[in-house]
């Protein structure tokens, strides 16, 4: 199996990325913020728990999150791999991650993590805004938390993968398909 981590702050380009990842390799993708999504969507009680967190660019609780995790993966028993997209980003939740992939026998391949200077992402978020429908990407004072909750809880997983040689720095701005480039590389030198 390859498992893949797409790694970086909002705006950085993971689930532009994870179309082309997955279609190329043959994963199976499981953004968590879309889950959230279809969770509102359809008026779930996870749903209804998760939006008052993401309304105001907070993470939802590791409990809520992970168990929703571990569900899609048992889904997928004949998955050739996974690209994990938004997911882990705390510590317990790459704990948790770890322990749910030892129980298939399997583990994390590698972590792409994207780079991207704040301003540029700041200016993704707010265009995105404008078509995505999505609040949260519209109020230029959630984008500037869900940066700084991403400074603060998730960029220090970067040094979780690190010391298990598992970290991949990936230049993220250019066009789409030189990005893609690069992923792809690093993918190869873990698969
Ligand atoms: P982005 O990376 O652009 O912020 P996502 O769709 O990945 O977009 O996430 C949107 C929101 O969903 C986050 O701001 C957060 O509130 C919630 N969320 C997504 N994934 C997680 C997670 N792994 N843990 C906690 N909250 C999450």
């Amino acid at each position: 199996m390859i498992n893949i981590v797409i790694f970086g702050p909002p705006g950085a380009g993971k689930g532009t990325q994870s179309e082309k990842i997955l279609e190329k390799f043959g994963l199976v993708h499981i953004s968590t913020g879309d889950l959230f999504r279809a969770n509102i969507k359809g008026e779930t009680s996870l749903g209804l728990k998760a939006k008052s967190f993401m309304d105001k660019g907070e993470l939802v609780p590791d409990s809520v999150t992970i168990d929703m995790l571990r569900d899609k993966v048992e889904e997928n028993p004949k998955a050739q791999g996974f690209i994990f997209d938004g997911f882990p980003r705390t510590t317990p939740q790459a704990d948790a991650l770890d322990t749910l992939l030892k129980s298939l026998n399997t583990s994390i391949s590698a972590c792409l993590s994207l780079q991207v200077p704040e301003e540029e992402l700041i200016a993704r978020l707010l265009n995105r805004g404008k078509t995505s429908g999505r609040s949260d990407d519209a109020d230029e004072t959630v984008i500037k938390n869900r940066l700084a909750v991403y400074m603060r809880e998730t960029s220090p997983l970067k040094e979780f993968y690190r010391s298990q040689n598992k970290l991949e720095e990936i230049h993220g701005v250019g066009t789409i398909d030189e990005i893609f480039g690069r992923l792809s590389d690093a993918v190869e030198k873990h698969a």
